[in-house]
């Protein structure tokens, strides 16, 4: 993976509003929408508004703000969900298994050992929107 940074992949286009995707969350910095494979139901992704591959090319600032919405998104996502915890991870570079070359978060509502493999399968758009609303409601209510 070229870890010089093409502003044409696929999730810079979602946050340019040039591909759709299905939004949980969204503010001036970061961005969070269902992954459209999930790895178990609820599975999100977290991305920052900048241009980075890895996280090791991510400005602190950049990370503070990622971090304080993988934090909101997270703790909804639990409530929405209903379970007593959550797993967040990352890819850096295609050794790794990093397939899109924009850093993002994974965030899931259970054990890693849970974990369906890696995009392996689409799930149906209904599916996914009405989880989606679900964690919706979480964020703008939490407990
Ligand atoms: P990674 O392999 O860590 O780069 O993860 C990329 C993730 O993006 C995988 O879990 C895919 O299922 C997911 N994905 C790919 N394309 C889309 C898309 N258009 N909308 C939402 N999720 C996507």
């Amino acid at each position: 993976m070229d870890l010089n940074y093409d502003s044409n992949n696929i999730f810079a286009r979602i946050i340019r509003g040039e591909l759709p995707a299905i939004k949980v969350y969204e503010d001036e910095f970061t961005l969070a929408f269902m992954d459209i494979m999930p790895q178990m139901p609820g599975h999100l992704l977290v991305l920052p508004k900048v241009e980075a591959v890895t996280l090791y090319q991510l400005p602190d600032e950049a990370a503070a703000n990622v971090l304080r919405t993988i934090k909101k998104v997270g703790k909804a996502l639990e409530q929405a969900m209903g379970v007593e915890g959550s797993s967040v991870f990352q890819h850096n570079g295609s050794y790794a298994g990093q397939t899109v070359p924009h850093l993002h978060f994974h965030v899931v509502p259970g054990p890693l050992k849970a974990l369906k493999a890696h995009a392996s399968e689409k799930m149906d758009s209904d599916q996914l929107d009405a989880i989606a609303e679900r964690i919706r409601r979480a964020i703008a209510n939490p407990v």
